[in-house]
């Protein structure tokens, strides 16, 4: 079954691009995913074709018209999730972009300007998405980030690696370094472990420097991690704690 991708934007040409190389523009090739691109503009019903307008209340930029995204979204339609880029949105993580990849496909409204009228999400079936803690100047590149997590977790695109299992997030937490030849580079040595030839060792060793790395980097997913490990007697306690 093809992966189903339609982006709608005021930057059509912005698509594939970089989705056009390596695995995914390969996967493109072959027919393991789709891509089509709506202009938004489009949808635009006076003469000067307009799809923003100054925001309610007075302040900076332009805000897209409701109507002209609706209208949009609607031709796409509604038989696949649609996900508007938005730095107020959920944020994408690992696990929902593996959800989004299971299914049929995805649509993805790109913002610009201030973005949306918010009356749009109360009066259709998008879910606006972040893709992090920052704010870019449009959607598309959210889109496209979105869209390169989704295509490699298509069954048959990424050949032969075992799916990503041992990725970070998979687990909670982040993978452990890698390192390949030469074994000394400028006076730094591949740690002995990795060069033991013993699985068990090597495993409990990355196991370990996953643990460390994500502890040290990234406490919020560290924590995360050992509130679903701990037991739900100290997660209580630890909840009273607060
Ligand atoms: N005024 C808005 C930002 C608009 S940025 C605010 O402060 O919330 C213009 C467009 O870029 C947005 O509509 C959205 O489509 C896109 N964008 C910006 N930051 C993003 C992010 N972190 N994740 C996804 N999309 C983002």
């Amino acid at each position: 079954m093809t992966f189903r991708a339609t982006i709608l934007t005021l930057y059509p040409d912005m698509f594939p691009g970089p989705l056009g190389h390596s695995i995914a523009g390969r996967a493109l090739a072959d027919g393991k995913w789709a891509l089509e691109t709506v202009q938004i503009r489009d949808f635009a019903t006076d003469k000067h074709r307009t799809v923003d307008d100054t925001p309610a209340g007075g302040g900076a930029g332009m805000v897209l018209k409701a109507d002209v995204l609706a209208a949009a979204c609607d031709s796409v339609g509604y038989d696949r999730p649609m996900l508007a880029m938005s730095p107020r949105g959920r944020p994408l993580t690992q696990a929902s972009v593996r959800e989004l990849a299971a299914g049929p496909g995805v649509s993805i409204l790109c913002g610009r300007f201030e973005g949306f009228d918010e009356r749009l999400f109360d009066a259709r079936p998008i879910e606006p998405v972040s893709i992090g803690d920052y704010v870019l100047s449009g959607g598309e590149m959210g889109a496209l980030v979105t869209l390169d997590a989704c295509i490699r977790l298509i069954p048959g695109v990424m050949g032969a690696t075992q799916s990503g299992d041992e990725e970070s997030f998979e687990s909670g937490l982040l993978e452990y370094p890698h390192y390949t030849r030469p074994v000394e580079w400028e006076g730094r040595t591949i740690p002995e472990v990795l060069r033991s030839g013993d699985h068990a060792r090597i495993s409990a060793w990355r196991k370990s420097m996953a643990e460390t790395d994500t502890r040290l980097r990234r406490p919020d997913l560290w924590e995360r991690h050992e509130g679903a490990r701990v037991q739900s007697p100290s997660g209580a306690r630890r909840q009273k704690e607060e």
